[in-house]
């Protein structure tokens, strides 16, 4: 596989199933070809699983994608302790299914959340109680050209947000991750996963939650209370399962999933005051 390729069709790097072609699909494959990258095209957007990104109908112009930086080390344990480093690129999902089979607890919350270890930094993922910022020890970044560690506190994660030095990419990041009983640690994951499949639409394409919830509430409360659920601009549907998903029933294009989101924006906007954030990013054109 080149690490080059041109016209690359996006929508099958996205959870969503959506996006036009990149012009130029950049996958780096160690930290090296990563710096030389981004120093070529400082402005390539970085794409990791793909699980919280609406790509434009007419793609980007670079993307520079990070699923095949994937190393993997544990330290020696201390104290009952271990720091867990991860390549940006690997799975966060996966890497909760192996601390289990390790023995290591605390990323029990990561089991079923798309995406990959960097997209879950940047994004402070979190469920079931738990976030990133809980168990990160450090992320190691690219910033100007030069690879550097940063603390959580650094990187200013907070509800579903980060604040990266600008242009910086997260190489790896490393879990401080306490040693657990297997058992429980797989309980806890089992539980965690069923409530996610109780209370989301997994079987049909999405990018997760549209919109952060506002202080003291729930965005999907808020959007269901103003009738949106089922509500669909072609083939983009507000889920019937919890109104901050939009779906993808398998005909929808970009512009229409952001029609249905400019919609449920001034509805709620109009008729609550309120005004939401979107947690989704959008890439590309609008
Ligand atoms: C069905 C479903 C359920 C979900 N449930 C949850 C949930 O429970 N909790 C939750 O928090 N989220 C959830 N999400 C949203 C999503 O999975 C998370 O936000 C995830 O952490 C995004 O990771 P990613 O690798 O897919 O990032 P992408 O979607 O590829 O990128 C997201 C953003 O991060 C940036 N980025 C990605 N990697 C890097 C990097 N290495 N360095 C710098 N910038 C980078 C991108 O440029 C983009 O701005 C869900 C999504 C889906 C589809």
């Amino acid at each position: 596989m080149t690490k080059a390729r041109k016209n690359e069709p996006l929508a099958k790097f996205t959870t969503f199933r959506i996006g036009g072609p990149a012009e130029l699909f950049l996958m780096p494959e160690t930290v090296e070809e990563l710096a030389d990258f981004c120093g070529k095209y400082p402005e390539g957007f970085i794409l990791g699983g793909g699980s919280n990104v609406l790509v434009s109908d007419e793609g980007a112009p670079v993307v520079i994608f990070l699923k095949k930086l994937k190393n993997f080390s544990v330290a020696a344990p201390e104290n009952g302790s271990s720091a867990v480093t991860a390549g940006s690129g690997y799975s966060f999902t996966a890497l909760s299914r192996k601390m289990c089979g390790m023995g290591l607890s605390g990323l029990e919350f990561a089991y079923g959340i798309p995406g990959t270890v960097g997209g879950a930094v940047v994004m402070n993922a979190g469920a079931s109680g738990g976030e990133v910022k809980d168990v990160l020890e450090k992320a190691t970044l690219l910033v100007d050209g030069k690879v550097r560690d940063f603390s959580g506190r650094e990187l200013g994660l907070s509800y579903r947000k980060s604040e990266l030095p600008k242009g910086a990419v997260i190489v790896s990041a490393t879990f401080n991750l306490q040693q657990g009983d297997e058992k429980e640690i797989e309980r806890r994951m089992k539980e965690n996963l069923e409530k996610r499949k109780q209370t989301q639409p997994l079987d049909i394409p999405s990018a997760g939650s549209v919109f952060r919830n506002p202080p003291g509430d729930f965005a999907g409360r808020i959007i269901e209370s103003l009738g949106f659920k089922g509500r669909c601009v072609g083939g983009a549907q507000v889920s019937e399962k919890h109104a901050n998903f939009i779906v993808n029933q398998g005909w929808a294009t970009a512009a229409q999933v952001f029609q249905l989101i400019k919609m449920i924006e001034e509805t709620v906007k109009s008729g609550t005051g309120i005004t939401l954030e979107r947690e989704i990013k959008l890439v590309g054109n609008f």
